[in-house]
C-alpha cells in the first residue's frame, strides 16, 4: 500500500463503502473514516480486507494519511452532519485542500458551503452521485460542482469510477461525469435528475394502470409490453426494471407487484425540484404532479373511504387493444419529452439566476449511464444541445418537435379515454396540457390581467401598444 492515500472517504454506509471499493478497484488508495469506529473496523476486516484501503480512528489520523492536496469525500446523511464534519475537518486542513460532499444535499446548502470555505482557502465540491448502491460500486453517474480549482485534482478519480457510455466506435470510454458548474450547480443538477426520476416513474405507473384497469391485462401481458417497449425509443433502466418486476412471482406463483400496498414514500428531492420551480417561475408541471401523485397515494385511508362513497363512470374500453397499447407508448414517450423539456428549462432558469455556465449536452451525457434515469433517449437530448447549445426548450428541437407532434393523436386518445373512464393519469395529462399551453400563441391570461386590474389595480399591457407600457382601467366606472 502507498504511504499516503489518494483520497479519504467519510461515511461507511452503503454508498460510502461501495464508492471506496470502486475507487480501490481503479487503482486508488483510500482512507476510510466513520463517526463510529466499529464500522471502520468491520469494513477493514470484511469487504476491504487485503485491499489498498486503510482506516482512520479519528479526524487527525484521516487528514495525516492523505496525499496533498488532501481530498476528503463525505458520504454521510445530508444536512447538519455535513456541516459538523466540515467544522471538524477545517482546523486540520491546509489552503488548497478539498472537501467533497457526495450526499443528496439541497443545493442552497452547497452554495453556502462553497462560499464559506472559499474564505478559508478550502476548495469545496458538492457532487451529485446517482445509481444507488450498485451504481456506487460498479459505476455511478457523478455530477460535481463548486470550487472549480478542485476539478483537476479530483477529475481522474471521479471519471475513473463513474459509469461509461459508448463512443462512436462502441467502446465504453465516455465517463458519465464532468464538471457541472459553480457553487451548488452539481447538487442542483442532481436534484433535477431526481425530479425527472419521479416523473419517469409515475408515467410508467400510469401506463401500467391503464393496461390493467382499462384494457384488463394481467402481469404477464404487461411484462411482455414493457419488454417490447424496452426495444424502442423508451429503452431505459426504469422500463427494464418494470419489465422484470411484472415477471417476478411470489411464493404462491402470483405477481408480487399486485400484493404491494399502493402508498408511495418519498425522501424530498422531488419536492425540492417542484418548490424550486415555483420559486424560479418555471412551469415544471409534470414533476410537480408526480410528487402530488405520491402524496395522494399516501392518503390511503381517505381514498378507501371516498371509494365507497363517490362513484365514477363505469369503465368500458372499446377499440383495438393493440392500437391502444401503441398509443400508450406514444403518450409515454411524448410525456417523457415534456418532462425533460421542463427539467431543462428549470436548469436554464437556475443558470440565469445564479450565474452558472451549465453544459446542457454534457448533463445529458452524465445521465446517459450509471444513474436511475439512464436511457437511450438522453443521447437525443445530447444531440439536440450539440446542434444548438442555446436551445430554449427541447420541444423546439427538430427531432423532439417531430416526435411529440407525431405522437399527439395517440397521446390525446390515451388521456381522453382515461378521463372518460375516470382513471387518474396526472402526469400523462399534465404533460399534454403543458404541450397545448406551450404551443398556443394566445392564452386566456388577458382575462386574468383584467381581473387583477379590476380588483387590485395591478395594471395590464395591451396588444396594440409597445411592451412595457402599463394601463389601468376603472372597470366599474365608480370613483
Ligand atoms: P445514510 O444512511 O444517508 O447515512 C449514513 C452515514 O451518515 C453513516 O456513516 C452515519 O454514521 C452518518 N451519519 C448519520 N448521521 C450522522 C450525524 N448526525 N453525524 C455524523 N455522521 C452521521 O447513508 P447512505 O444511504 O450511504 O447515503 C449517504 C449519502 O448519499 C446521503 O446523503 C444519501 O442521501 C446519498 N445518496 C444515497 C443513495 C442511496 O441509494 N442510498 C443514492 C445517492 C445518494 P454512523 O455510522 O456513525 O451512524
Amino acid at each position: 500500500m502507498k504511504d499516503k492515500s489518494d483520497i479519504g472517504l467519510v461515511g461507511l454506509a452503503v454508498m460510502g463503502e461501495n464508492l471506496i471499493l470502486n475507487m480501490e478497484s481503479k487503482g486508488f488508495t483510500v482512507t476510510a473514516y466513520n463517526r463510529s469506529y466499529e464500522k471502520v473496523e468491520k469494513f477493514l476486516t470484511g469487504r476491504a480486507e487485503g485491499k489498498n484501503i486503510r482506516g482512520a480512528r479519528d479526524i487527525e489520523e484521516l487528514v495525516a494519511s492523505l496525499e496533498s492536496p488532501r481530498k476528503i469525500m463525505l458520504m454521510v446523511k445530508a444536512g447538519q452532519p455535513v456541516d459538523d464534519f466540515i467544522e471538524q475537518l477545517v482546523p486540520h486542513l491546509d489552503k488548497g485542500d478539498i472537501i467533497i460532499d457526495g450526499g443528496n444535499t439541497h443545493y442552497p446548502d452547497t452554495n453556502r458551503r462553497v462560499r464559506a470555505l472559499a474564505e478559508k482557502g478550502i476548495l469545496f465540491v458538492g457532487s451529485g452521485v446517482s445509481g444507488g448502491e450498485e451504481g456506487a460500486l460498479k459505476g455511478p453517474s457523478i455530477m460535481p460542482g463548486g470550487a472549480k480549482d478542485a476539478w483537476p485534482a479530483v477529475k481522474d478519480i471521479f471519471q475513473s469510477i463513474s459509469a461509461k457510455v459508448a463512443d462512436d466506435n462502441g467502446e465504453l470510454t465516455i465517463p458519465c461525469c464532468d464538471w457541472v458548474g459553480d457553487e451548488g450547480a452539481g447538487h442542483f443538477v442532481k436534484m433535477v435528475h431526481n425530479g425527472i426520476e419521479y416523473g419517469d416513474m409515475q408515467l410508467i405507473c400510469e401506463a401500467y394502470y391503464l393496461m390493467k384497469n382499462l384494457l384488463g391485462m394481467d402481469a404477464d401481458e404487461i411484462h411482455q409490453v414493457f419488454a417490447q417497449w424496452n426495444e424502442t425509443e423508451l429503452d431505459s433502466y426504469l422500463v427494464e426494471i418494470t419489465r422484470d418486476i411484472f415477471a417476478y412471482k411470489d411464493e404462491n406463483g402470483e405477481p408480487l407487484v399486485e400484493k404491494i400496498l399502493d402508498t408511495a414514500g418519498q425522501k424530498g428531492t422531488g419536492k425540492w425540484t417542484g418548490v424550486t420551480a415555483l420559486d424560479l417561475g418555471v412551469p415544471l408541471t409534470l414533476i410537480a404532479e408526480s410528487v402530488f401523485a405520491r402524496c395522494i397515494s399516501a392518503q390511503k385511508a381517505q381514498r378507501v373511504e371516498a371509494a365507497k362513497k363517490i362513484n365514477g363512470p363505469q369503465i368500458a374500453f372499446s377499440g383495438d387493444k393493440a392500437a391502444f397499447i401503441e398509443d400508450l407508448r406514444q403518450a409515454l414517450l411524448a410525456s417523457k419529452i415534456v418532462s425533460y423539456a421542463q427539467g431543462y428549462e428549470l436548469m436554464k432558469e437556475a443558470a440565469k439566476e445564479f450565474d452558472w455556465q451549465l453544459n446542457y449536452g454534457g448533463i445529458a451525457l452524465m445521465w446517459r449511464g450509471g444513474c436511475i434515469i439512464r436511457s437511450a433517449f438522453l443521447g437525443n437530448i445530447k444531440a439536440a444541445f450539440d446542434t444548438n447549445p442555446d436551445l430554449n426548450n427541447l420541444l423546439l428541437d427538430d427531432y423532439f418537435c417531430k416526435t411529440v407532434t407525431d405522437a399527439q393523436t395517440g397521446w390525446r386518445n390515451v388521456v381522453g379515454q382515461a378521463i372518460a373512464n375516470g382513471l387518474a393519469v396526472p402526469c400523462l395529462s399534465a404533460a399534454l396540457t403543458y404541450f397545448d399551453g406551450f404551443r398556443t400563441e394566445r392564452l386566456p391570461a388577458n382575462l386574468l390581467q383584467a381581473q387583477r386590474d379590476f380588483f387590485g389595480a395591478h395594471t395590464y399591457e395591451r396588444i396594440d401598444t409597445p411592451r412595457g407600457e402599463f394601463f389601468h382601467t376603472n372597470w366599474t366606472g365608480r370613483g
